[in-house]
């Protein structure tokens, strides 16, 4: 299964923020559509960072209440790490224990494609070992 496969079924839609979105906004954003992270755009619509639920627990964890002002630029992780469509499931698994984040965004070409979830990443691998059950039973039964 590869990362293809997974947009396929959730669609490529991302939800972004500008650099001067404040955390209180983003976190409004995290709890009212219930994801766990958000893009930073540039101006020029690229991706210059993300800012997910641990960020802005850290963020608190920092500032206090005076977090809440703080813009997405000071917040966010700058080196964003993507995959492609192509990759394996098994291969973004892997970076996402390397690197301890559970958000990968999808790029092709420069072109932002989607964003993989480390829950998305568990649905296509439960989906894929009930398959391969699926297939070994039928084959002994067969036998
Ligand atoms: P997460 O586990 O996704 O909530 O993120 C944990 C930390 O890693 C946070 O500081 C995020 O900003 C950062 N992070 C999340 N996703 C990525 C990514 N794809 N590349 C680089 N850093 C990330």
């Amino acid at each position: 299964m590869f990362v293809s496969d997974i947009l396929s079924q959730k669609g490529g839609l991302v939800f972004t923020v500008t650099m001067a979105t404040t955390v209180a906004q983003i976190a409004q954003q995290l709890g009212t559509r219930r994801i766990g992270s958000v893009l930073v755009m540039t101006d020029t619509d690229t991706v210059a960072g993300i800012v997910s639920e641990r960020d802005l627990v850290s963020a608190m964890s920092t500032h206090g209440a005076a977090a809440l002002e703080l813009e997405a630029s000071q917040v966010m992780t700058r080196d964003v790490v993507t995959c492609h469509p192509d990759d394996s499931i098994e291969h973004v698994m892997e970076v996402m224990t390397t690197g301890r984040f559970r958000h990968v965004p999808v790029v092709h070409r420069g072109e932002l494609l989607g964003l993989v979830s480390i829950g998305d990443v568990v649905k296509a691998r439960l989906e894929e070992a009930r398959h391969e059950t699926e297939a070994l039973r039928a084959y002994i039964v067969a036998g």
